[in-house]
């Protein structure tokens, strides 16, 4: 790395407005068929829908693909993982039958909804994606990697007992991709990060993912990266003009159930996710909603898999409208209709509000996030507010217009 970052830093503003901070030399390129990506994976862009590349598209697939070190930082839901995807997609090696990627994500939900991405961009390729996730078959895992993958993506823990026990063989391994990067170099996961990353061929490059890169973690980068190109997106332009943010006043903890319930209909009226801090928190609000007759799903990461699975689909399908959940929730997950959040608590850090409220709004669709705050609560929405250089007004009472 070397040179600091604002030493290196140049201003580029983009079509939509957000100003990136990057590496001198990136190139906009603001058509897909520009990338010089292989016939069959444009193809399979092309037929998942996509017509014009993102602002993070149009600066970061190409130096991704060009075998760079790439830090890539952008809002939430403005296609982050199809940048990752497409370059991983261009960069295997089909005849060879050995895994070529590895992409790690913090959750379970997120590792499968990538493996999806990457399948449907690869649709014409005959690419192989196995999820290499917790909390499933270690026998079906096993055979799977037996079969021959090109791309894996998993959490950290099942893909780390799969490379110890041979069976996933990383030889072949040129990419290695952290998702919600931040969140993987944070205390919970570093070490096992770590301990995947010593597996790899030290020629592997790396590509840190996320909406959120503080200051320390960037810093962490030289451990591991070589002079990696750079595309930053300044904290006052990280949330997203198209969701507008609310507070509630609620004062104290025994209101907010009640404030709820009078939200009802307004979150029924797309979909919603309403954010608590606990599992039991969770639990508590499904049982108290349920008594009162309302109609809602919950997810939390103690339940069993296959449980979280049902539940996923549920939602993805829109049979559930209202999912209350944790923030194993927060990152990533990627379902269009969603168009409310709710804080039913604040987040514990300011980096999992921006992913929590950025659970709507996707892709430049409409979105509205509202907190629920306490007498004492008012002071971190207010440095939440001043951090991000945004503004959380007091919710009015049409509201639902605004879905
Ligand atoms: P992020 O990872 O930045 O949060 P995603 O990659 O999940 O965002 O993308 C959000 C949504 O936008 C997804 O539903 C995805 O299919 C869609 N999307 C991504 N890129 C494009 C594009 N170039 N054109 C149209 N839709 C896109």
């Amino acid at each position: 790395m070397g040179e600091s970052r604002d030493s290196r830093q140049v201003l580029v503003e983009d079509n939509e407005s957000t100003t990136f901070e990057t590496t001198p030399g990136v190139e906009v390129l603001n058509t897909f068929d520009g990338m010089g990506l292989r016939q069959d994976l444009m193809r399979g862009i092309y037929a998942y829908g996509f017509e014009k590349p993102s602002a993070i598209q149009q600066r970061a697939i190409k130096p991704m693909c060009k075998g760079r070190d790439v830090i890539a930082q952008a809002q939430s839901g403005t296609g982050k993982t199809a940048t990752f995807s497409i370059a991983a997609l261009q960069s295997v090696d089909i005849q060879l039958r050995e895994p070529q990627v590895i992409v790690l994500s913090p959750t379970r939900e997120l590792a499968v909804q990538i493996q999806k991405v990457m399948l449907s961009l690869g649709d014409y390729m005959s690419v192989q994606c196995h999820a290499c996730i917790g909390g499933t078959s270690i026998g079906e895992d096993i055979r799977k990697l037996d079969y021959g993958q090109h791309i894996v993506s998993g959490t950290p823990g099942r893909v780390f007992d799969m490379i110890q026990r041979r069976n996933l063989r990383t030889r072949s391994v040129k990419m290695f991709i952290l998702d919600e990067s931040d969140e993987m170099l944070n205390k919970g996961f570093k070490e096992q990060i770590y301990d995947v990353y010593r597996y790899l061929p030290p020629s592997s490059q790396v590509l840190l993912v996320s909406a959120t890169l503080p200051h320390d973690v960037l810093e962490l980068t030289n451990k591991f990266m070589t002079d990696p190109v750079r595309v930053l997106v300044k904290r006052d332009e990280l949330t997203l003009e198209g969701i507008k943010q609310f507070f509630v006043a609620v004062e104290r903890e025994e209101w907010k159930f009640d404030t709820l319930c009078d939200l009802y209909d307004t979150l029924t009226i797309t979909q919603a996710v309403i954010f608590c801090n606990t599992k039991r928190k969770v639990d508590w609000l499904t049982d108290k909603m349920r008594e009162s007759n309302f109609t809602v799903s919950s997810m939390h990461g103690d339940m069993p898999q296959q449980e979280r699975n049902a539940i996923m689909e549920e939602f993805r399908t829109a049979k559930s409208r209202v999912l209350i959940s944790t923030d194993v929730w927060a990152r990533g997950i990627d379902v269009q209709n969603v168009s409310l959040v709710i804080n039913y608590d604040l987040p514990p850090n300011r980096e999992l509000y921006i992913h929590r409220i950025g659970r709507s709004g996707r892709y430049g669709r409409k979105g509205v996030a509202i907190n629920f705050v306490k007498n004492d609560d008012v002071r971190i929405l207010r440095d939440i507010e001043q951090y991000y250089s945004t503004q959380i007004d007091e919710m009015p009472m049409n509201v639902a217009d605004l879905i």
